[in-house]
């Protein structure tokens, strides 16, 4: 069982226990990115057991009337296995998500996985397009952080499916990486400007930074484009409740599983407020 300090940015050890926290932010506009969380398999055997923990999630959500899609990562159903492995149990995922209805992410990891993981998206995203399995829709990541980002966003104007902006969250070498937090943002900036201009299947904004948000909101204002807006679950969640109550479409994304620990970490050593919440939360 998730320990209470954990449960701020982990939904539970079940999908039963994610989904209930997704019916609760429903209740308050807000939708669900489930994530079932694990990362950096070897070996064939997890690969495929989270591929189905997935194929079972999205029956279950097709199931029940929350409002909810799924993201997973590549190294989580096979690209640390092989690129063809990756692609057999993305195209289940993508598949039985498309028939059920379920949008599907996929996340971007590290820079090695990059053009694989385009690859990978953009002809399944094609494949899905129009057919009749088009009813669940896909979408990537892309990191302001990389220098090649502006490249693969003029790829992905012309694929079908969202694309989710992040500031990245790898530590990546400099030749090909902008490392100042300033650099960064304004990268992010600039995307943001040419998604605005150049997408039409809809922009995704996975970021908790203010002026992001603000930025995004004045380039509806002039483009008109649809967009959305994604926060981590236990990061800035009445921000998420405000943004919703002013009609700006918001997900949370929601890490569950038994595999927590180290995500929360993760989360703990990013800010020192969540260090000091973990404490307050353990000494009361
Ligand atoms: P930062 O640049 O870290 O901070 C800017 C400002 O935002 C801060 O000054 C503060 O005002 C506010 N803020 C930021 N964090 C907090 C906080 N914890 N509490 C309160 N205020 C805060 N990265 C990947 O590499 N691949 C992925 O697939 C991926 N998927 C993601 C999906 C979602 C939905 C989100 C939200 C992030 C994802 N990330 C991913 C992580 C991302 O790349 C960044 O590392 C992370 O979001 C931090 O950047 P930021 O834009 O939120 O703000």
């Amino acid at each position: 069982m998730i320990p209470p300090v954990a449960s701020k940015f982990v939904a539970g050890e079940t999908p039963g226990e994610a989904l209930d926290h997704v019916a609760v932010l429903n209740r308050r506009n807000v939708s669900g990115i489930l994530n079932l969380l694990g990362e950096h398999y070897h070996d064939p055997a997890s690969a495929i057991s989270d591929t189905n923990a997935y194929l079972e999630l999205i029956d279950e959500i097709a199931a029940t009337d929350v409002d909810a899609c799924v993201s997973v990562k590549p190294s989580q159903i096979g690209l640390g296995v092989g690129d063809d492995e990756f692609e057999a149990n993305l195209t289940k995922i993508a598949d039985h998500g498309a028939e059920r209805g379920v949008f599907v992410w996929v996340d971007m990891e590290d820079h090695t996985t990059t053009d694989v993981t385009l690859d990978v998206f953009e002809s399944l995203a094609r494949r899905h397009d129009g057919g009749e399995r088009s009813d669940g829709g896909m979408g990537l990541c892309v990191q302001a952080n990389l220098k090649r980002t502006r490249e693969d966003l003029e790829r992905l104007a012309d694929v079908p499916g969202k694309v989710r902006l992040v500031k990245g969250a790898y530590d990546e070498p400099t030749e090909i990486a902008y490392k100042q937090k300033d650099q960064v943002d304004k990268a992010y900036r600039e995307h943001l400007e040419f998604m605005f201009e150049q997408f039409e299947d809809g922009i995704a904004i996975g970021s908790h930074d203010p002026a992001m948000i603000a930025h995004v909101r004045e380039l509806h204002r002039t483009h008109g484009t649809p967009y959305e807006v994604q926060m981590l679950m236990g990061v800035r969640t009445d921000a998420q409740y405000e943004l919703a109550s002013d009609d700006v479409t918001v997900y949370q994304y929601i890490p569950y599983g038994n595999r927590w620990m180290s995500y929360f970490y993760r989360r703990l050593r990013e800010r020192k407020e969540n260090v000091l919440f973990a404490l307050r939360a353990i000494v009361s």
